[in-house]
């Protein structure tokens, strides 16, 4: 009971990272308001966790949604302690001089500036209450190049910046603010990504399993769902501006292969095929 009696809101919380993270909540005794687009699955998600969790269409780009999200937490549960903005979409991809900008701008919209609203329209609450978390999901494509499309990556350093700077912020009215940054985790938009078939789950499993630098470890929603519960709760109170990567090594240098120019790497390798 990590969070109990704490009411937290999720955006795009009627899939992947976001309903596990729903679902790890509620076992953790927090109430949820999930906010989605994408109603019937939001719906279904509600009704698995009972009077425990709402659901509320919210489009994370238009404010009036979002500052009505907010409210709802208030009005249905009596406060808002927790909020991960995390709804997101791949996104417009290909070479930078082929990239479309007005999907350039749409993609930074859903991305950094549903990213900015949910904040925006969070803080009052929290500075009220003088307590909170606010958790933006980030990316590792947020944390170095390489890694995602370029509005992709362009969009989350922006949510990284953007948590650091608020998080020297909103401090002063004891409100926390961090981050987290996934690497390739098991979910309907990396199966869209990597098949275009966001049902292909099994599939997709086996891809980010091999990329893994974890041995037959994929990243799960569950992992990213597990460190948000560690934000959310008071075990994290003296941490802020932080941005946790949830990635199985990969941005410190670890692969699924040996790196060229280790020795070390073949023993390591071994061990840990040993079970070491
Ligand atoms: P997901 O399973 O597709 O879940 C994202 C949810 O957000 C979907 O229900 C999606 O609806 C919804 N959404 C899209 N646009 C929205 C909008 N404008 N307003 C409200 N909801 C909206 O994806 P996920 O992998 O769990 O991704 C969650 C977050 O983690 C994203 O911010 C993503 O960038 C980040 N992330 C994911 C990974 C990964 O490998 N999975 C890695 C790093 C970071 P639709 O399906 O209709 O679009």
């Amino acid at each position: 009971m990590r969070l109990k009696e704490k009411v937290a809101v999720v955006t795009g919380a009627a899939s992947g990272i976001g309903k596990a993270t729903v679902r790890r909540f509620v076992e953790e005794g927090a109430f949820v308001i999930i906010g989605d687009i994408q109603r019937e699955l939001g719906e279904d998600l509600s009704s698995e966790m009972g009077h425990k969790a709402t659901f509320k269409y919210c489009d994370v780009t238009d404010e009036v949604d979002v500052k009505e999200l907010m409210k709802a937490a208030v009005s249905t549960y009596g406060s808002l302690d927790i909020v991960m903005n995390n709804a997101g979409i791949v996104g417009s991809r290909g070479p930078i001089s082929s990239t479309d900008a007005s999907e350039f701008k749409a993609t930074l919209d859903i991305l950094l500036y549903g990213t900015f609203l949910g904040i925006k329209h969070a803080a009052p609450y929290m500075e009220q209450q003088k307590s909170g978390s606010i958790i933006n999901i980030a990316s590792t494509a947020g944390v170095t190049g390489g890694l995602g499309p370029h509005v992709y990556a362009a969009a989350k350093h922006g949510v990284v910046g953007l948590t650091k700077n608020v998080a020297a912020e909103l401090c002063r009215s004891g409100v926390r603010v961090n981050c987290i940054a996934p690497g390739s985790t098991v979910t309907p938009l990396v199966a869209a990504a990597y098949t275009n078939d966001h049902e292909a789950i099994e599939e997709v499993s086996e891809i980010v399993k091999a990329k893994s630098p974890i041995l037959n470890r994929p990243g799960m929603p569950l992992d990213v769902a597990n460190a948000a519960l560690y934000l959310a709760s008071d075990e994290s109170g003296n941490t802020n501006g932080h941005c946790l990567v949830v990635d199985g090594g990969l941005t410190t240098g670890s692969t699924p292969n040996d790196p060229p120019h280790s020795d070390a790497m073949p023993f390591l390798r071994q061990a840990g095929q040993r079970g070491l």
